[in-house]
Parts: C-alpha cells; sequence; structure tokens
C-alpha cells in the first residue's frame, strides 16, 4: 500500500511492527537530488530502514542522498538534524554527517515519488570508511569510540525536541517487547535469545535507577567513520536512531559493536568503557545494567535483523549483517552477567571488597603452602613447560600441601602455544589440598555428592570440594565433611553459580569476585592478589614519566626464559624485541657464575684478579689483530661516549661524523651523535657544532634508493674531505654497521669502506658501534664491521655482552689508547668488576657452546624468508641480517610511512603473545632481534603471528 501524506503521530514501532526500507531507483532519486537543489552522480549505499545514495560529483563523493522510512514522521526526522547539528557545535573536533544548506536553507523536502510522499535530504558525506569491515579494533580505536559517546551523550543531554518522543525498535528500554515480539523469526534460536533476554532484563531491573536522556543511540562501528588513511575514529553519521532512552544504553550500543571482531572482546571492550567513564562517569547502577542491555542489544539485533531479512530478502545490507549480529549476541551472552559486571566494577574502581570468610578450619592443622605463581622457585629453568608439575611438587614435598586461590599459576601454562588468541586458564577459584587428611564442615549445611565432588550447600557460602568423597545429608559445623585423599579443590561459591575451577585471567577478577578466598578456612593468611600490587602506578609516582615503558597498558613481566618473557598472569610471550638477552633469558649458566662470583668477590679493577685479563682475553681474541686494548665500561652510552673521547685524545681534533636516524647513548658525547628524531624530534637542531651528520645509507626510503644507494659513501666521504678543506679535519666518525635505530637497515655495500677511507686520508679514526649488531647476532658475522668488508679503530661493545648485566668495553689499538692519558687517568667503579668480568666471559663462552652465531644465521635465514612472503599490501620490505631484522610497513606503492598501523600492529601482536616494538624515524618498522636462542618453530610461530595480524588490521 502506498501512502499518501506522512504520518504525524509521533513513530511506535510496537504499533508499527514492520519497517521495509523506501526502493526507488536510481534515475527516480536523481529527480528528487535535483528538486533538492543538488547534482551529481548516485550509487546505492546500504541501509536497514532508509534509502541511502551516495552522490558523486568529478572530484568524488561529495554528499549523501538520504531517503527517510516513510514510516517516520517529519518531525521525527527534524530532530535527528537539530541533534547532528547540536552535536557538530559542540564537538568541533569531530566531524558530523549534519544537513547541507543551499542559500541557508536546509536541503531537505518531503516529495513525491512512485512510493508515496518521501522525506528526502542531502546530507554532508564524510570521506574515509566506517569500522565495520576491520577485522581487529585497536583498543586505541575502541577507546575514542567510547570518547565520541561520552561526548554525544553530553552533548545531547538537554536536548529537547517533539521528535523525540518516538518508539523505537532500537530503545532498549523496549529491548525485551521487541524480542519478544519478532522471537518468530528467530526459528530454532528463538529459546535461546529469549531466555538470555529475560534474564539479562531481570538484571537491567534489579540495578536500580537508570538515568534516561536523548542520545545518537547507535554510535557502533558501522556509524563512526575514520579520515582516509586514518586509524581512530573522527567522525558520525547516521542519526537515525535519535530518541530518547536510558543514558547508558548509548554506551551499551557502541560496546556491542566491538563484539564481532577479530582477538577477543575483552581489551576494546574495557578500553571503550574506561573511556566513556573518564568522560562522563557511570554510577554504579549504569555499571550493573551496562553488560545485561548489551546483551539485550545483541538479542535485538539479531531478532530484528532475521525479521528485516525476512521482510526484505533484497536488502543485501541487512543480510550481510546477519552473520555479525548473530556473533555480537553469541560474544555478550557468553559470559554470565555477573562476571563481566564484576570485571568491569573491578576495573572501574567500583567493586566492593569481597567479604572475608570465617569458619571450622577443614583440617586439623595449616598446610605447607605450594607457591605455584610465576615466581614460584619451582618454575626456574622451564621446569613450568612440563605438564603436571604441581601434583608433582605437591606429592614430593610429603605431607599435606596447598596451592592458593586466586594466584595464576604457571605450572597450567605449560600447554601454551604462541601466537594464538587462546590463553590458558592459570587464575584458580579454588585452593588445591594434596595429601589432606579428612576434612570438616566450616558452617552448618547440607552436602550432597555428585559426579567427583561434594557440594555443601550452605551459608554464606557452598563449599565444593571437587574431587572430594564423603556422605550425603545434613552436616554441622566441624563435623567430617570429606575423607581424606590425594587431590582436593576447596571452593566457596555464592549461591548457585558454577564457576570454573581454573579461568582465563582476562575475566579473573570477575569469577573471583563469584568466589571467595577459602585460605582462612586452611588456616593460611588471606591471599594478597597481584592486582592490589599495582606496580604501574606505584611506578609512575616515583619514576620521571621521560624513562617510558612499553605499551599503555602493559602487563606485568616477572619471568624470562630463553626467548620467552612470562606475566603475573602466567602468560608467556615471545620476545622478539631483546637485544640484550642474546644468550636467554634467566640463562641458568649465567645465574651459576654470578651466584658464585658475589660469594667469592667483587670488586674494582685497581686490584688484580683473574677474572679481568680472562675476559679481556675472551674479548680481543675474537677481534681483528691490533684492536686488543680494552677500556671497561658498564653500559653502551659509556661506550660509545668513551670511543669518542678517545677519538678525539688520539687526533687532538674535536669534530665527529655521524649518520642521521643513528642512536648510540644518552650520556653527552652518545646524546650529541644520536641523531634519531624517533628518541629526540629535536636531534637535528640541536646536535653541538663538533658534530656533523650525513644521511642516513638507506637503500629503502632515503635519498638514494635501490639502484642509486651506492651514491651514499661517495656523499659522505665528500662531506668529510670537505670538512677538512673548511679547516675541521675530522677526529673521527661513528657509525654502526646496520643501523639499528633506523630498523636493522644494511649500510649499501662498500659504504664503510668508502667513508674509512676519507676518514683516515684526513687523519681521523673509524668507531664502531657493535652495542647491538656485534656479538653473532648478524649469523654470517660475528661483528657488523665485517659485513663490510672493513676494521675499525675503536669498537663499543655492551648490551648482549653482559645479557642484562651491565658489561661494556672499548676495544682499540696501543697507539689510541696511549692517548687517552693526556685526557687524565681512567677509572670505572664498576667497569670491569670481577662480576662483570665473569659475567662477560661466561657470555662468550655460551654463545661459543651453543653455537648461537649459527643458529642466528640459521632461525634468522628462515624468519626472513617468511617475512618476505607474508602476502600483505601493508609489508615495504624487509631489512637486516641473521636474528637482527626490520619489517618495514608501508601505506602505499611511494612507500609512504604507516606508523599508526605499525603500532596497532604492535598491539596486536601483544595480544597474541608476542613482545614487539616500533622503530625507525617514522616509527614504522618492526625491530626484530630475539635472543640468539630462538628456535625454528618460535620463529615460524612469529611469522604466523604476523601474518594473523596484517590481516586482520
Ligand atoms: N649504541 C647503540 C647502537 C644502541 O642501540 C644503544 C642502546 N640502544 C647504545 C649505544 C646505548 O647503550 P646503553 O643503553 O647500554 O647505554
Amino acid at each position: 500500500m502506498i501512502r499518501r501524506s506522512l504520518p504525524t503521530e509521533p513513530f511506535d514501532f510496537l504499533a508499527a511492527g514492520e519497517l521495509p526500507a523506501p526502493c526507488l531507483a536510481v534515475d527516480e532519486a536523481a529527480t528528487l537530488l535535483a528538486a533538492l537543489g543538488g547534482h551529481g552522480q548516485l550509487s546505492r549505499l546500504g541501509s536497514q530502514q532508509d534509502q541511502n545514495l551516495l552522490v558523486s560529483g568529478p572530484d568524488g563523493p561529495s554528499a549523501v542522498l538520504k531517503l527517510a522510512n516513510p514510516s517516520f514522521p517529519e518531525q521525527d526526522t527534524l530532530a535527528q538534524d537539530a541533534a547532528a547539528a547540536l552535536v557538530a557545535a559542540t564537538c568541533p573536533d569531530l566531524r558530523v554527517s549534519t544537513v547541507l544548506e543551499t542559500g541557508g536553507r536546509p536541503m531537505r523536502a518531503v516529495l513525491d515519488t512512485s512510493e508515496g510522499p518521501i522525506l528526502a535530504r542531502l546530507l554532508r558525506h564524510l570521506p574515509g570508511g566506517t569500522f565495520v569491515e576491520r577485522g581487529w579494533l585497536a583498543p586505541s580505536v575502541a577507546a575514542r569510540m567510547g570518547m565520541i559517546a561520552a561526548q554525544v551523550s553530553r552533548s545531547l543531554a538537554d536536548f529537547s525536541h517533539p521528535g523525540l518522543e518516538r518508539r523505537l525498535q532500537w530503545d532498549l528500554r523496549e529491548s525485551l517487547g521487541v524480542v519478544e515480539l519478532l522471537a518468530d523469526w528467530l526459528g530454532p534460536e528463538r529459546e535461546r535469545v529469549l531466555r538470555a533476554s529475560s534474564s539479562a532484563w531481570a538484571a537491567v531491573q534489579a540495578a536500580g535507577e537508570l538515568a534516561v536522556q536523548p542520545g545518537h543511540f547507535d554510535l557502533t562501528d558501522d556509524n563512526l567513520v575514520c579520515a582516509v588513511g586514518g586509524r581512530l575514529p573522527d567522525g558520525i553519521i547516521d542519526f537515525g536512531d535519535v530518541s530518547r532512552s536510558w543514558r547508558v544504553a548509548e554506551l551499551a550500543i557502541t560496546v556491542s559493536g566491538l563484539l564481532h571482531h577479530a582477538g577477543g572482546w575483552t581489551e576494546p571492550v574495557l578500553a571503550a568503557v574506561r573511556a566513556f567513564h573518564a568522560e562522563q562517569p557511570l554510577t554504579r547502577a549504569e555499571v550493573d545494567a551496562l553488560w545485561p542491555l548489551v546483551v539485550l542489544r545483541g538479542a535485538v539485533l539479531v531478532a530484528s535483523g532475521r525479521q528485516q531479512a525476512g521482510l526484505d530478502p533484497a536488502n543485501a545490507y541487512a543480510g550481510n549483517a546477519l552473520d555479525r549480529e548473530w556473533r555480537i549476541f553469541a560474544a555478550a551472552e557468553s559470559v554470565p552477567v555477573p562476571v563481566v559486571t564484576g570485571w568491569l566494577a573491578e576495573a572501574l574502581g567500583m567493586s566492593e571488597p569481597s567479604p572475608g570468610v570465617s569458619g571450622v578450619p577443614l583440617l586439623a592443622s595449616p598446610p605447607a603452602i605450594l607457591d605455584l605463581g610465576v615466581m614460584s622457585p619451582i618454575m626456574d629453568e622451564g621446569a613450568w613447560q612440563r605438564p603436571g608439575l604441581a601434583d608433582r611438587a605437591a606429592l614430593s614435598a610429603g605431607g599435606t600441601v596447598a596451592a592458593g586461590w586466586g594466584v595464576a599459576r604457571l605450572s597450567e601454562a605449560s600447554g601454551w602455544v604462541p601466537g594464538s588468541d587462546q590463553r590458558a586458564t592459570t587464575v584458580p577459584t579454588a585452593a588445591t589440598l594434596w595429601n589432606h587428611g579428612e576434612l570438616r564442615a566450616p558452617w552448618d549445611g547440607t552436602v550432597r555428592a555428585e559426579d567427583g565432588r561434594l557440594v555443601l550447600v550452605g551459608e554464606p557460602f557452598d563449599v565444593i570440594l571437587q574431587g572430594a568423597t564423603g556422605m550425603s545429608g545434613p552436616v554441622k559445623a566441624g563435623e567430617p565433611l570429606a575423607d581424606a585423599g590425594v587431590r582436593v579443590d576447596v571452593q566457596l561459591v555464592r549461591g548457585g553459580v558454577e564457576v570454573p575451577l581454573l579461568v582465563a585471567p582476562e575475566l579473573a577478577s570477575g569469577w573471583l569476585g563469584l568466589t571467595a578466598d577459602p585460605s582462612a578456612l586452611l588456616g593460611l593468611e588471606a591471599t594478597a592478589l597481584p592486582s592490589s600490587r599495582d606496580p604501574l602506578r606505584r611506578r609512575e609516582r616515583h619514576v620521571a614519566e621521560v624513562q617510558e615503558h612499553y605499551y599503555a597498558d602493559p602487563p606485568q613481566i616477572e619471568r624470562g626464559w630463553r626467548s620467552l618473557l612470562i606475566d603475573t598472569d602466567a602468560r608467556p610471550y615471545l620476545d622478539l624485541v631483546n637485544n640484550v638477552a642474546g644468550v636467554g633469558h634467566a640463562h641458568p649458566r649465567l645465574a651459576t657464575v654470578a651466584n658464585r662470583q658475589l660469594r667469592l668477590l667483587n670488586t674494582n679493577s685497581r686490584f688484580v684478579y683473574e677474572a679481568l685479563p680472562a675476559f679481556a682475553e675472551a674479548l680481543t681474541s675474537r677481534l681483528p689483530d691490533g684492536l686488543d686494548q680494552v677500556f671497561f665500561v658498564n653500559s653502551g652510552s659509556e661506550a660509545a661516549d668513551l670511543a669518542i673521547r678517545l677519538a678525539m685524545a688520539a687526533t687532538g681534533r674535536r669534530d665527529i661524523v655521524a649518520l642521521a636516524e643513528a642512536y648510540h647513548g644518552w650520556t653527552y658525547a652518545s646524546d650529541a651523535v644520536s641523531t634519531s628524531v624517533a628518541d629526540n624530534p629535536n636531534a637535528l637542531t640541536t646536535r653541538p657544532d663538533w658534530v656533523h651528520t650525513v644521511p642516513a645509507p638507506n637503500s629503502y626510503r632515503g635519498q638514494w634508493r635501490d639502484g642509486e644507494a651506492w651514491r651514499y659513501g661517495p656523499d659522505a666521504a665528500t662531506r668529510i674531505r670537505e670538512l677538512a678543506a673548511e679547516g675541521r679535519p675530522v677526529a673521527g666518525f661513528i657509525a654502526e654497521a646496520i643501523q639499528g635505530n633506523a630498523g636493522g637497515i644494511l649500510l649499501p655495500d662498500g659504504y664503510l669502506r668508502e667513508v674509512y677511507g676519507a676518514v683516515r686520508e684526513s687523519g681521523g679514526v673509524a668507531i664502531a658501534d657493535e652495542v647491538q649488531v656485534g656479538l653473532g647476532r648478524l649469523g654470517q658475522w660475528f661483528w657488523g664491521f665485517e659485513q663490510q668488508g672493513v676494521v675499525p679503530d675503536l669498537v663499543a661493545v655492551a648490551k648482549g655482552l653482559g645479557n642484562g648485566h651491565p658489561v661494556g668495553a672499548v676495544i682499540t689499538t696501543a697507539a689510541i689508547a696511549e692517548s687517552y692519558r693526556t685526557g687524565g687517568y681512567f677509572f670505572s667503579s664498576a667497569g670491569g668488576s670481577p662480576l662483570s668480568c665473569a659475567i662477560g666471559s661466561e657470555v662468550l663462552a655460551i654463545i661459543d657452546d651453543e653455537q648461537l652465531q649459527a643458529n642466528a644465521r640459521e632461525v634468522g635465514a628462515r624468519l626472513r624468508a617468511g617475512l618476505e612472503a607474508l602476502d600483505s599490501p601493508w609489508v615495504g620490505t624487509v631489512h637486516g641480517a641473521g636474528l637482527y631484522l626490520g619489517l618495514e610497513l608501508v601505506r602505499d606503492d611511494q612507500r609512504t610511512p604507516a606508523p599508526e598501523l605499525t603500532a596497532e600492529l604492535c598491539e596486536r601482536l601483544r595480544q597474541l603473545g608476542v613482545i614487539m616494538q616500533a622503530t625507525g624515524d617514522h616509527g614504522n618498522v618492526l625491530k626484530i632481534k630475539p635472543p640468539l636462542v630462538l628456535t625454528a618453530e618460535q620463529a615460524d610461530q612469529f611469522v604466523a603471528a604476523v601474518g594473523q595480524a596484517l590481516g586482520e588490521l
């Protein structure tokens, strides 16, 4: 039936029922466009209940022609347009699809069409795209969505318009009714959706008073847009659902749009909720209502999506959305509402302290404690990787032992495989007892024996004894409850909720909130949960902010093992970024040597002891003849600084030539030659007058590219000769043989030969900074300078030389070393200490004994081949050699750097269990420099994770 006029009564979804979208032919739509005073080519866009067409001019899209569903009175669309204008005015940083104007009048009109009168308007087109097709949403994207939802909510809080008084199926106050009304469209899923909806509805009712106000109520990944080439949302389209509802529904709807993306929903949800709460604080009632409303939103989406697809099978937009809508609903109801609510409340600092437990102790005397946490010594040397550790350790301890509730158990991570979203369920919601005697009832109740467990139903908690046997029936406090046994899990839960014995860390706080710590019933002290220590906040209080940390929301790393790092959730990560722990984290040989030396002696190099010459011999034996004098220091910065001072002393000059995009340290002289603008945005304009920078010889994106890259060498040599001609002959030249900070970029062949030649010709010396690239990391070469076929005059070494312990050295010739005398004496209190020398020698020995250079060559080649084979438009190139690689990410064929994408990639990799960071002046290169013990399998896992992540961005 064709209507003759638009309705005038406020829209009422429950009365209207079905809402097929207008479906005018493009030709007819063109006449409407002309009638509005617009012009351009039209093409169809999707919409569930309106008809949208894109208007394009000679320069591309210029506007959207929106034909409103004829079931809506004009008043409603006026309200939408007024709301858009208000948001645009109050949020100047947001792009908003407001109604376009011509001659000061809005381009909107009710026009006669073949489908009856239709309200048509021209809206501002926002170039860019939405987020609905992005496989994965970065937490930063979700946070921005939450923030925008809060800003819009605040903008519209006092908005009033007669067109707001509509009854929409999207108003979550109507959600249960909508789902019931449409339930028949759900087919076999009907009962599941109804059941979830009614229990969510009951939770909303129980939440308490919820504020009601106008809102957009559709700020999802489909209606938030980002600029062309951008990554974060900065615009809003589609005010079609503007109405009044619960204020918290604005957030619930935004959150629902996060649930269908890859990578699990907990991180984006938390990011969005936190950002909303920071702008527009939620009440406790709103926190309690939030997740039930997300479930209800999911239910409304699937029910109305099925209905729309059924009514209008030709509407591809509605059809495509079905799968997504189902994923939203399924995610929302995948975890019990009280778990998510407890988790959110805890994250927002709104949870109540858990009640203490007291009762008759279960055991006659307290058990010994078995620590299964990440820092427990029984986990050392990778012992946690062998399945069954907990049982073995408990049973070999003899007597009754207990492992606590609430603290992640590393022993549960033994089956972990890196590179996936799957988290090991490491957090116990029960305490575990081994070799226990008879257990007594802590309070009165009724015992029920069911498959493999005893349940004491009582107050304040039910006691679940998983693995215990005993009698059923009523018991009094202190009476026998369960037989002696080998192993039992003791769980205290609030009536009626089934809580798994082990849960994944992400939602653990929510699960734990449904249980209580049984320690008191075992005669043990209450558990201090790691979250109560909060090292990040404490660090922020006392550590200057400029000492940055990785990640906005960093994992707390407390253990390392070979190429793995482990956080307090007992989650292992592949460490692909560590250029210090070359021989691997927590190497047992280093632990032994350090322990022994600390018990023997640790003093300074003014004394004579065996460890120092032994270390000097070990170092110089690995260097070309003539480089046989060693200065011992504590860090790379000190080594670079000292090398520069030695160059100055040896030549009596002060001018130094350095490469752009370099980093050599933070001390005065090493910082002076650090030119990387990623580390210091003012680097290029603030160098002292004695530092001369030549371009980074980057054959991928520098001045000379690809086949032209050979020109960098002659150019730099010319600059060095010019300096001599200007009366400033150089004291020295400092460079890494592979530019580390720039992304592991190999110098062009012959570069150092050319430059060293020019330096020496004018009487200067050559410094090789081997702090990152030396010690076998390059695979084919032990030292970086070997790759260039040159021999420097001074070599600076550190980092991997101590595998994390502060050990640094400068190795040079006798003549240069002797020149230092002109500058005074040299002494470093800890440089060359017995401990540092013992560690340094042991590191060199381990590199040999474990053939780590060969491993760097083989695994590095495999890693490089895997990265080169990645099929992604974002991959520009792979730099580097051995286990020193850089994956450069670009936006297009012009090699435009993609720094935001690279940052997102690092976040996604963290989620997938890989520690990775960006480097380079553009922040668009993954710095791939794992411990040299990386295995082939781990290299493959990393490549697979990068491939997966790239596909989802
Ligand atoms: N030189 C290079 C090439 C480096 O990468 C670094 C550290 N990133 C340093 C020197 C300074 O070393 P440290 O941090 O040990 O002072």
